[in-house]
């Protein structure tokens, strides 16, 4: 049984990050296929009017809050969540424990190159982990069907997707199951981070709350999707009322 809290309509596992990277760990000796989405408050927002993205927000089997807001949020739900657990932060703790455990990894997503400098990194930094295959994010409908055979071929422990929110939700939630990959977590931009083309926010940041902050300075262009931060601490506000 899932112990969850609900924010806007989406169910948030209640969990710290080490319970959530022991989850996703038992979910390759479970049957079927299982996915982590790991959404922010402005993913939140925009479930509120997407409703296929809310079912499938819903359908997930592990939902973690990416964003710091969630976990204010909680806060007045009665089940509080200790702490955000970042999806970058969950990857790489699950990829060091596949390191350790021999699964296997396959990366989707990001400009051409990102992906497999990504992997080529990760895999020299942490001996033993196997990426067994890359491909950038960008495709045509059947370069799509390539994709899914390809990873079908290989049928890796795990699929990675750096897509972006919400397309990656919608691609793993269509196409999972097609792909042999028994679990599957949208990254959104990781593997540029994981590439060391793009810098996570200073630790302090992190630490204060503010890695979105720091995000919007250095990335304006997000200040559109950002707005969407208000109207959800009103909008949780007055639910709490
Ligand atoms: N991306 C992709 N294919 C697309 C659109 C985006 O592979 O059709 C990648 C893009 O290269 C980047 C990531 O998706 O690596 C999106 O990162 P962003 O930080 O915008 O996503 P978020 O973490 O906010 O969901």
């Amino acid at each position: 049984m899932r112990n969850t809290t609900e924010i806007l309509g989406v169910q948030f596992d209640v969990l710290t990050m080490e319970e959530a990277v022991g989850k996703v760990m038992g979910f390759f000796d479970g049957k079927g296929n299982r996915f982590i989405c790991t959404p922010n408050p402005e993913i939140v927002m925009e479930a509120q009017k997407d409703s296929q993205l809310m079912g499938i927000l819903k359908a997930a089997d592990l939902v973690v809050p990416d964003g710091i807001g969630i976990v204010w949020a909680s806060k007045f739900t009665g089940k509080r969540i200790k702490e955000r657990v970042a999806g970058y932060d969950l990857a790489m703790n699950v990829l060091k424990e596949m390191a350790v455990e021999g699964k296997t990894a396959y990366f989707f997503g990001g400009a051409p190159g990102v992906a497999a400098s990504a992997a080529k990194k990760l895999m020299k930094d942490h001996p033993g982990l196997k990426i067994i295959g890359t491909r950038n994010g960008y495709f045509s409908a059947k370069e799509e069907k390539e994709i899914i055979s390809e990873i079908k071929r290989l049928s890796p422990d795990m699929l990675f997707v750096g897509l972006g929110a919400p397309k990656q939700e919608k691609w793993i939630y269509e196409n999972l199951r097609f792909t042999g990959a028994k679990v599957a977590i949208g990254i959104g931009g990781s593997f540029d981070v994981m590439a060391g083309n793009l810098k996570r926010a200073p630790k302090i940041y992190q630490k204060l709350g503010l890695e979105w902050f720091y995000r919007l300075i250095k990335q304006p262009s997000r200040w559109k999707r950002m707005m969407r931060l208000p109207v959800f601490v009103i909008k949780v506000l007055v639910n709490k009322k």
